[in-house]
């Protein structure tokens, strides 16, 4: 029997101030040239932070560059202009610098440490990087972080619909593993208990504390990054990513004005768990309670959009069996969005 090799993180702080001790981190772990792709816009300050971090250390900087799309093609640009002395590849801001940035470190073979400044998705610790091919959205096989690095504070400034949308993905990870279940007994799909248990469990610990504080984002923070760490002991997205997923890609391709990931997965994932029969209650509280379907009103989906992805989800990955597998979940998700009293206004 072939045992699996799991590479995890050796490298984690999920604290206030660690933006501010990275030179420390990287001298202590012997990574002192290093290359940081940061996110389009990144704040002046926190930028500043980073340079003054590494300065003080004595890391030595050898390219810091901007990193403007997702893309494939970004990745292989950024490849090209690699120093070869290059010890570590740090990505530095939002999903779209942090995915490229692990791609290129995956490509070079060198260790990449992931630095967020939101926690709007579980994209920080994948062991896949999802990156425009041609103009269309893939997932890349890409390998989880050297190092993971969240300043919780830099995290709680970020502006509140970032963290919305990281509970979003957080709570899925529970209609994933149900998802998961179904298939099992449906299909005799294999699950691997240990990453299922694990990432239902993450999401427990949040639920006992869903506050947008400094413990809150400790444990958001740690959750989504131990999902990450899920997907590598089974070798699959399975304990992240459901039918909440599907139609959230589904909504990529077919919305009008495509929103943050967490957002549209969010809502998706108290729809189906009624489907499911599994936990709808207490998804719906949590999304209360954390302000989330509030934030959802403020600028709510239209219905039509999500009409049509409903009715392409089911078809973007057939081989993957879930809820929407069965036949009328299209219509039954759409018959929620018009009479679920917790969602009214949150479509138009
Ligand atoms: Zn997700």
């Amino acid at each position: 029997m072939l045992i699996p090799m799991v590479h995890v993180p050796a490298l984690v702080r999920m604290k206030p101030g660690a933006l501010d001790r990275i030179g420390i981190y990287l001298h202590r772990a012997d990574l002192k040239k290093v290359v940081v792709l940061h996110s389009h816009g990144l704040i002046e300050s926190l930028q500043k932070r980073m340079n003054e971090s590494l300065k003080s250390a004595s890391i030595q900087t050898l390219l810091i560059d901007e990193v403007n799309d997702a893309s494939f093609e970004s990745a292989v640009a950024s490849l090209s202009k690699l120093p070869a002395d290059a010890q570590a590849i740090v990505g530095y801001g939002g999903g779209k610098a942090l995915d490229v940035a692990k791609y290129v470190a995956f490509l070079a073979n060198v260790p990449f440490l992931a630095v967020p400044t939101s926690l709007s998705n579980d994209g920080f610790c994948s062991p896949q990087s999802s990156l425009t091919l041609n103009g269309r959205r893939k997932s890349m096989k890409s390998r989880l972080p050297h190092g993971v690095i969240v300043d919780t504070q830099v995290c709680l400034e970020a502006p509140r619909d970032l963290w919305l949308s990281g509970v979003g993905d957080l709570v899925a990870k529970i209609t994933a593993v149900k998802d998961w279940k179904l298939a099992f007994h449906k299909h005799g799909e294999p699950v691997n208990d240990l990453a299922a248990l694990l990432s239902d469990s993450t999401v427990r610990q949040f639920m006992a504390c869903p506050r947008h504080d400094p413990e809150g984002a400790r444990l958001l923070g740690t959750a989504l990054m131990l999902n990450g760490i899920a997907m590598e002991i089974c070798g699959s997205s399975r304990p992240a990513s459901g039918s909440e997923h599907n139609i959230s890609h589904s909504l990529d391709h077919f919305a009008e004005r495509p929103r943050l990931h967490g957002l549209q997965v969010g809502v998706a994932t108290y729809l189906v768990s009624q489907l499911q029969h599994h936990e709808h209650e207490t998804i719906g509280r949590l999304l209360d309670e954390t302000g989330f379907f509030d934030a959802i009103r403020r600028d709510p989906f239209l219905r039509s959009d999500w009409q049509k992805a409903l009715e392409a989800a089911p078809k973007l990955r057939p081989e993957r069996y879930t809820i929407l597998s069965e036949p009328g979940s299209a219509e039954r998700l759409l018959q929620m969005i018009d009479e679920d009293p917790r969602v009214q206004g949150c479509f138009v």
